[in-house]
Formats: C-alpha cells, sequence, structure tokens
C-alpha cells in the first residue's frame, strides 16, 4: 500500500498550489489517488498521503452522491460555521483508529475542479463538510488526530 503514514514528517509539510498550466500533467498521480482510495474505501484522500506535493484531494462519489469521485485542486475554505459540532473522524493515514473531534457544522470552500475551472461549494453540511475540513486540513499539513490534544480544554 501506498498510503503515508502519519508518523513521516513528509504530511506534515504543506503542499504547493497547482499551475493551471500542470492540470493535465498530472494524471498518474490522479489514478494513484482514485485507485488508492477506492481500495481503501476511503471518503476522501489527499496527494500528499500518496507522496505528491501538490495542493489537489479526491473525495468520494458516495458522500458526494455523485456517479463520479470529484477531484478538488487548490481548496480553500472561505467560511465556517460558528457552530461546531461533535465528528467521528478516521483517516487512512492513521489505520485501526478513530476519534471524535470536534468541527465546523457548515463550510464553504473554493477551489478549481480537474479542469481548472473556478468551483464554490457552498454551505456544505454533515460529512462532505467533515470530508472538506479533513482533506483540506491535509493539504495545509494537518492530522486530524492534532485536534485531540486540546479535547479536555
Ligand atoms: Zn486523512
Amino acid at each position: 500500500m501506498l498510503i503515508i503514514p502519519n508518523n513521516e514528517y513528509f504530511l506534515r509539510i504543506p503542499t504547493f498550489p497547482l499551475h493551471k498550466n500542470h492540470i493535465l500533467k498530472i494524471q498518474d498521480i490522479k489514478d494513484l489517488m482514485r485507485r488508492e482510495m477506492n481500495q481503501l474505501k476511503g471518503a476522501g484522500i489527499a496527494a500528499n498521503q500518496i507522496g505528491s506535493n501538490w495542493s489537489i484531494f479526491l473525495i468520494s462519489r458516495k458522500v458526494i452522491k455523485k456517479p463520479l469521485d470529484m477531484f478538488i485542486i487548490n481548496p480553500q475554505i472561505i467560511w465556517k460555521s460558528n457552530k461546531q459540532k461533535l465528528m467521528n473522524e478516521g483517516c487512512l493515514s492513521v489505520p485501526e483508529r478513530r476519534e471524535k473531534i470536534m468541527r465546523a457544522e457548515s463550510v464553504t470552500l473554493t477551489g478549481w475542479n480537474e479542469f481548472g475551472r473556478d468551483i464554490k461549494i457552498e454551505k456544505a453540511t454533515g460529512l462532505l463538510a467533515q470530508v472538506l475540513q479533513h482533506e483540506t486540513d491535509h493539504l495545509l499539513g494537518k492530522l486530524y488526530i492534532d485536534y485531540l490534544e486540546n479535547k479536555n480544554e
């Protein structure tokens, strides 16, 4: 398996924004992300989890309830609800572990689709809101288990 585990420093390095000219040159990375996510039945996967440091993640079609998995390039969460929710979370890089953490109940995200067109996911809620936050965190070098240290505050 290709997934980089959470004890490796590579996952802590913020990823680089992808230039429009390079979008068509990362097909191999996208194929690998899709394969790994679907083999491991993940809800999403970030490029750095398979060893690429481009800012791109993939969301499972099961999360978005569409026929195809969805890539998002250079994502940015531009709004988070003040209201938070306790969410049960896991990560392909932290196998066989699940924890409850607080996340914003709803978020708005902007970025590009895999063809470089602007997209905006407005006020996502539920599992989609959770996955958008989880994968955006990955691209910033952050893991969900980082939130556990402050759990009892
Ligand atoms: Zn993860």
